[in-house]
């Protein structure tokens, strides 16, 4: 990590936004921090229970069927009350979602977020989480008693085991306080792996955060941020002689 710098100024790859259809559609980010804030605003609407449903009518269906430009990428657990339009108030074209258990992240999950980004601009990655997350559970009632599940539930459970060992060496114990720290280091773990996000964040095209979503009060809270310019540029690869 180094240079902090002023993220999002740096013009990105030239997009053409779709127009909204309807006054109450809000504005189209453009940079992280203003997708980051709009995230922040839907959720503010769904909590207080004055959701809007922008770009959920079948005029901006036809604008966005030529071509998407979607704010954000959503990484998120595949719950099923952690739907991401719904929760940040959103509609067709807004958000790029991705979703496992436990928010785990393997090579398709990594190509998914690294076509959102390079192909379709994309200046946002969030890795969303929440309280009580059942993959988070299951890894660690796996781990405390040596029997690993049956099937490819064990991928699930072997990514999350570095996020406890790392709770456990903080001495994080609540499930919930071990949540944030998956979260968190799901966010490392993507920028780690993922040579091509790494560089568009270093070249301030795209920040990324991880958000913890509450399951009764419906409230996310940003627990991890990395703005862009806010990475050191990868090694560049090789190249095959
Ligand atoms: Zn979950």
């Amino acid at each position: 990590m180094s240079r902090p710098g002023s993220p999002g100024t740096q013009p990105g790859p030239e997009r053409t936004l779709p127009v909204p259809t309807t006054g109450t559609a809000p504005a189209v980010p453009a940079s992280p921090e203003q997708a980051l804030a709009e995230l922040h605003a839907g959720n503010r609407r769904f909590v207080t229970g004055a959701p809007r449903h922008p770009n959920q009518d079948a005029g901006h269906r036809a604008a966005v069927a030529d071509g998407q430009h979607p704010f954000a990428v959503i990484v998120g657990c595949s719950d099923s009350r952690l739907a991401a339009e719904i929760i940040f108030d959103r509609g067709l074209g807004d958000l790029f979602v991705v979703r496992t258990a436990g928010h785990t992240i393997g090579p398709e999950v990594l190509g998914s977020v690294e076509y959102a980004v390079t192909v379709l601009g994309t200046p946002l990655v969030v890795v969303l989480g929440h309280d009580s997350c059942g993959a988070v559970q299951a890894a660690r009632a796996a781990d405390a008693t040596g029997t690993p599940p049956v099937g490819h539930l064990c991928a699930v459970v072997d990514a999350v085991v570095p996020s406890l060992r790392r709770a456990a060496a903080q001495g994080v114990e609540d499930i919930d306080g071990i949540v944030d720290i998956h979260i968190a280091h799901t966010v490392e773990a993507m920028l780690d792996r993922s040579a091509v996000l790494a560089a568009e964040v270093a070249a301030g095209r795209c920040g990324v955060a991880g958000m913890s979503y509450r399951l009764t009060a419906g409230e996310v809270r940003t627990v991890a941020a990395v703005p862009a310019r806010t990475v050191d540029a990868p090694e560049p690869a090789a190249s095959a002689a």
